[in-house]
């Protein structure tokens, strides 16, 4: 049985960036909505249930073909959103330090550039899905992926999760996506995604 844990902040923590409304409806109606997918999915296949979610997105030839689909879409939604949640913080944003910064430098030119790209990637983006920050040997990239879908499905480790679909911003920002990234970078936990970065590399 998969279970959605509370926020790591309060509903409004991360105003005004991320309005609490939105943060309510995203955690408690559609991060809740992909885990009570995810068991009705996998009732009565303990093996599966027994997984980490995590393994089951990296390997989904492990699942039974009729419920596939359905897995890719749910168990993805709740391995991506538990990622989002813990990567933003209140008082978060600035740059980040040590490995993680030197890394960005050398795979984007300078930290501003690497913003500038991830931002264009998030709009460039049709339609819901993601954006992504992926170490690739020594170096970083920036993937996007549809609906649900990650880099971990493709072996990978993503280390910064942007979610772009329009229930993450449209209370707030309408059709303005490229007003709600702006307003993210001011909410990252760097921290975390050094942590992240370290564990993904080493
Ligand atoms: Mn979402």
């Amino acid at each position: 049985m998969f279970t959605l844990d509370d926020l790591p902040y309060a509903y409004n923590a991360l105003e005004p960036f991320i309005d609490e409304r939105t943060m309510q409806i995203h955690h408690d109606k559609h991060h809740a909505a992909y885990v009570k997918n995810l068991n009705d999915a996998l009732s009565g296949k303990e093996e599966l249930m027994a997984l980490d979610p995590v393994a089951i997105i990296r390997d989904l030839a492990k699942v039974p073909e009729d419920i596939r689909t359905k897995v890719r879409n749910n168990c993805g939604g709740h391995v991506n959103h538990t990622m989002f949640w813990e990567i933003m913080t209140p008082n978060g944003g600035g740059e980040p330090k040590g490995d993680l910064a030197a890394a960005i430098t050398g795979s984007f030119g300078s930290f501003a550039d690497f913003q500038a790209k991830f931002a264009a990637s998030g709009i460039g983006r049709f339609g819901s899905g993601w954006v992504w920050l992926v170490p690739e040997g020594k170096s970083l990239v920036i993937t996007d992926t549809p609906n649900q879908d990650s880099p971990y499905m493709e072996g990978k480790t993503p280390i910064l999760g942007l979610d772009v679909w329009e229930h993450a911003y449209y209370l707030k920002y309408q059709n303005l996506r490229a007003d709600y990234i702006a307003a993210w970078w001011h909410v990252v936990n760097w921290a975390e995604v050094e942590k992240r970065f370290a564990a993904a590399t080493t």
